[in-house]
């Protein structure tokens, strides 16, 4: 029997491109001007990788002064073997927050190297549970009129599902809700995201006024820091109302604390741990019986999110959705509310522009 030819990593690079944005954009606890999304590439074997994240630009120095060194040389075929050495590599440097995203990003780039190695779709060597994952549209910042929240959700009605930001000033929330009911009519899900603005009690009181314009979904009620204040907020919420976080998780060990305290698992592949970890997320969903929904990184989280059981949907979030199409060529469109990882197309089926 053959055995496998070892393909060693020759080359790592990351560049940080930052996207000014035509007017500053809110949440309810962060206001922004642009976006910088971190490009991670690894050649081997006439082959290059690429991943990606979503931070601050030093993300790129970590990877280059931190992981280049750790990554030269290992056998491209095993990306969660180098995983594990890139982890064991930044102990003292800091697992979390850059680390974390710089460990993401290389990992994303060295499973879409190893899948264009072999030739295949990524979401294939994954193994595909999933056909198609659903999105939804993500945007309706709080910086938005009322005339632009309504042009951008109504833009998104064929998704079937659209989510806004709600919490930096909560008693205008109400009318925002009515401006999007409107805007999407009955059919479409609307949820919500207070990006952890709120006290749990006064989470609940407007979980109930959310609940008047049909608002199944509630994310990140109150920060993900406070468990127990999650674990309330989701035992008190509305029939009907799913609570959900995870998005700011560097590691598994914070995720597995999160599956007891809410309806629905979030997680950021390019935060997370890449691929690699987020595999992983797929078991404690599935050991809880609780849906997985990715957070962004749209053209990433819909490779990995077909092979992952449980996971219900991706946030199609405006600004990343745009971020991509700027900086790679091939990046999917939704059809019929959903991604599709193309099968004729390697690795994640993207390159850089
Ligand atoms: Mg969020």
């Amino acid at each position: 029997m053959a055995t496998a030819v070892v393909e060693a990593v020759e080359r790592v690079s990351a560049h940080a491109h930052t996207i000014q944005l035509d007017e500053q954009e809110s949440d309810a606890t962060l206001a922004w001007d642009s976006l910088t999304c971190i490009v991670v590439q690894v050649a081997a074997g006439g082959e290059n990788g690429l991943g990606y994240t979503y931070g601050d630009e030093s993300v790129a120095s970590f990877v280059e002064s931190k992981l280049a060194g750790v990554l030269h040389g290992t056998d491209a075929l095993h990306p969660q073997t180098a995983w594990a050495a890139m982890r064991e590599a930044i102990r003292n440097a800091g697992r979390p927050g850059v680390g974390a995203m710089a460990v993401s990003a290389a990992d994303v780039a060295l499973w879409d190297l190893k899948a264009k190695l072999l030739g295949v779709c990524l979401a294939d060597l994954l193994g595909r549970f999933h056909e198609r994952v659903p999105v939804y549209g993500s945007g309706g910042f709080t910086s938005l009129s009322e005339r632009e929240l309504s042009e951008q959700l109504s833009g998104w009605r064929d998704l079937g599902r659209v989510k806004i930001k709600v919490g930096r000033d909560p008693e205008g929330d109400p009318a925002r809700l009515g401006v999007a009911r409107e805007a999407i009519g009955d059919d479409v899900e609307l949820m919500v995201d207070a990006n952890g603005a709120f006290t749990p009690n006064a989470a609940l009181g407007w979980a109930e006024r959310y609940a008047d314009f049909g608002v199944g979904y509630f994310e990140e009620p109150v920060s993900s820091d406070n468990r127990e204040g999650l674990r309330r907020v989701r035992d008190g919420a509305p029939a009907g109302m799913a609570i959900a976080a995870g998005e700011y998780a560097w590691d598994l060990p914070e995720l597995h604390e999160l599956v007891g305290c809410v309806d629905v698992l979030q997680a950021d592949v390019t935060r997370c741990g890449g691929i690699t970890n987020l595999l992983r997320v797929d078991g404690l969903c599935k050991a809880r019986a609780l849906p997985f929904s990715a957070h962004c990184a749209p053209q990433v989280s819909a490779h990995v999110c077909a092979a992952m059981e449980c996971a219900a949907h991706i946030e199609y979030f405006a600004d990343h959705v745009r971020a991509e199409r700027h900086l790679f060529e091939g990046t999917l469109e939704p059809e019929d509310g959903a991604l599709r990882p193309d099968r004729s197309r390697p690795g994640l089926g993207i390159e850089p522009r």
